[in-house]
Formats: C-alpha cells, structure tokens, sequence
C-alpha cells in the first residue's frame, strides 16, 4: 500500500450497479434476508458481510469509511452524523465513571465545553493543559488515565502537537493518544506519528462544500468493532449515525481533497507572506515566525503545504469586526464561522469559535480580541485576493 494518503484514497475501487464509475447509494433503513436462521446468525456476530439495518451498517456509509480509514492508515473507521458525534461517542467508548483524560486547553470549542461542562456529570475528569508541556503529561498521568486528547493542528492559534513525543508517554504507559485532525487532513498522519485513534469533522476541509456536517472516528478494527457493538457500542447505542445519501456525497468530494489542500496551503502560505512583509502580526506555520515552524516542517507530509488556516492579530475588536466587515462588502469571502470552503470564511475566535472558553482561559491561552480567524479559499488569483484584502485594511485604518 502506498505511503501517500492521497493514493490510498485514490486507488480505491468501487463501481456502481450497471457499471457506474460511482457506487451505488444504498438508501435504505433496513435489509432484506431470504433466510430467517442466516438474520439470527448476523445478530449473533457469526456470520459477516450482511447488512441488517442502517444505523449499525450500509453499504454508502461503509464506501465512506473505507476512504477514510485508507486516508489516514488505520484498519478500520466509523463515520458519524457530525464532528462533535464522533468525539463524543469515542471518548464514551473510551472513558466510564471515574476515569479520567488529559487534553490540550486550546481544542475545538464545542470539544472543550463537552470535556468541561458534559463529562464531569458523568463522573470523568478532565485535565487541561499546555500540551507541549509533555512534561505536564507524565506528572498527570494515573491508573485512572485513559487518553490523552490533543489536535494535530490546534484551533485558533494553530499550535502543532508535538505528536511524536507525546505517543512516546502514551505508549508507555497503555493509554490512547486521540487526535483531531480536521485542520489538516493528508497534512498530517498522525498514526504513522504514533496517534492511536484519529478523528475529523468532515465538515470542514474533507467534505469541503459547506453543505453537509459530518464526522468519524478511525482506528484498529478492533475499537471500531467495539464501537458498533449491539449491546455495548457507543455509536450503536447513542445512535450519532451517518446518512446514507451523505457518506455517498461526502465520498464524491474526498477524492478531490489532496488538489484542495494544495491550493488552499499555497494561498494561506502567500498571504501569510505578505502580510508580515506589512507588518501584522501572522500566525501561520508556515512561516519561520511561527513558535512550530519548525516541528510541522519535520513531521508533516510536505506535499500538501502547511495548510489553509491563518490568524492576522489586527489589535482590536473594532479593527477586526470593521476588517471583516469590508471584506465580505468586497466579496474577498464571507463573515461565517466554519472552514474548507471554496470561497474564504472569516470570523473573531474570541465571539465566535471559542467564545465558550471564559474570557480570562481566553487571555491565558494567547487569545486576542483582534484576531481574525481566516480559512482561504481556493482562489485562482491569490495575488489579487491580498490586493484586496490589503485595501480593505487600509480602509478601516488599519495600515
Ligand atoms: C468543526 C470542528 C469540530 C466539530 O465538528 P462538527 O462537524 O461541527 O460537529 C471538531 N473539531 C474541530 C477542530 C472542528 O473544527
């Protein structure tokens, strides 16, 4: 198998009845057996290869798993109705009453309001930290610990995890490096860089047409079994399931993500460029200024660039609002949150994204109010999208 996962999700094959050079959507809630004795024989895990009803399995959503779990080099993968659906019922899979897990505190918003405010109803502690203080980690680590939980690329400041050295603590001590990905897929293998279990809101880049949510969990075979096992799976019985006409929608668009993120990296790499040449503050890791340039350039897969998110620090909440505000008057992109999208998306993290986290976590993380949150788009002419995006800094006062 090919060491790229572009190729892996290229090289799949999967033909459609009458030929089709797509699969077949299966769009149907429940299958049909000839034989009463072969449906007990499928209930009971004996017999394999059969479907029995949707929420366990189908045919499209399988297509989709396959793909994913090609892409980032697992065995398996469990796709799910939204990014938030595979941390959740991953995590429940993972953790009970009493556990307890060590996360980065600058994770997805909705991440860290479920670890925070969610679990520890149900009896799990959380424990937030720095995550490139390993050291943090192996002081926290006990026999209650299950996973450690981290983002490849993390959202808004886009720190890198140091995953190399983080699995080094994990593996050592039996306990499950979990990392979300969605920032950087192809960017990042974090199995091969000794994650256990790899999960993405497919929302964002890989489905990367803003018009569906969706989500999924990738790991060994046997995890995933478990997850989808009828009597104790997490994503059987809390039911975060993946539509059909979905996965099969979704599958279309992740055989175009390798030239998306290229385009995508080589516009936030230029006008990262030149807006430091400007004088605002960037943050990009792709450039040398970045506190993990220099970690993403010795662990990430070069071809795909440093990706499509970059913050600029415009000092104020007025600047930044004024900022995006002339932007979006000038169709450079749309004030919204999410990623991915052809066309640019720009929101202020601090109100938006992360605007779960209290204000004082917010200052203590690096957070400013002037922070422009940009996901490029795919812009043919990057060149002439910067001229705009520079008029419009200088119409607000900015430069
Ligand atoms: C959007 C996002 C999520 C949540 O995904 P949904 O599809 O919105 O549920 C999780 N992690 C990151 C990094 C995200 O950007």
């Amino acid at each position: 198998m090919s060491h790229n996962p572009a190729d892996r999700v290229q090289d799949l094959q999967n033909f459609g009845e009458y030929g089709g050079v797509n699969p077949s959507i299966a769009d149907s809630s429940t299958f049909t057996y000839l034989k009463a004795s072969t449906m007990q024989a499928v209930f009971e895990g004996e017999q394999e290869g059969c479907h029995l009803y949707s929420r366990h399995t189908n045919p499209s959503t399988n297509y989709l798993c396959e793909a994913l779990a090609g892409m980032e080099n697992t065995e398996a993968a469990y796709v799910t109705a939204s990014g938030m659906g595979a941390i959740t019922s991953c995590t429940l899979q993972i953790c009970k009453t009493g556990d307890e897990i060590i996360a980065s505190r600058t994770i997805y918003g909705g991440t860290y309001a479920f670890f925070k405010n969610f679990l520890p109803k149900l009896g799990i502690k959380v424990h937030f930290i720095d995550i490139s203080k390993t050291e943090q980690i192996k002081a926290l680590i006990n026999q209650n610990t299950k996973m450690v939980y981290c983002e490849t690329m993390s959202n808004p400041l886009l720190d890198i995890a140091d995953l190399p050295s983080i699995s080094k603590i994990t593996k050592k001590a039996n306990i499950k490096l979990v990392v979300d990905n969605t920032f950087t897929p192809m960017i990042f293998s974090p199995i091969e860089l000794g994650a256990d279990i790899v999960l993405h809101s497919l929302t964002k880049f890989i489905n990367g047409a803003s018009d569906a949510v969706g989500g999924v969990v990738c790991a060994e075979e046997e995890f995933i079994t478990e997850m989808m096992d009828v009597n104790t799976g997490a994503g059987m019985l809390l039911g975060p399931v993946m539509d059909a006409i979905r996965a099969a929608n979704i599958l279309k668009n992740i055989k175009t993500l390798h030239i998306r993120m290229k385009q995508h990296s080589y516009n936030a790499q230029y006008i990262s460029e030149k807006f430091e040449d400007e004088g605002i503050k960037v943050f990009y890791p792709g450039v040398k200024s970045h506190p993990h340039h220099q970690l993403m350039s010795q662990t990430y897969n070069e071809e795909f660039g440093f990706g499509g998110m970059l913050v600029l620090d415009v000092k104020t909440k007025e600047n930044a609002y004024a900022f995006m505000e002339a932007m979006q008057n000038d169709n450079i992109g749309y004030l919204a949150v999410s990623l991915g999208f052809y066309k640019t998306l720009f929101s202020a993290p601090g109100s938006s994204t992360s605007s779960e986290i209290p204000p004082e976590e917010q200052d203590q993380m690096g957070l400013s109010e002037g922070m422009v949150r940009i996901s490029i788009g795919l812009d043919n002419d990057i060149k002439r999208t910067f001229e705009k995006m520079k008029k419009c800094m200088k119409s607000v006062g900015i430069i």
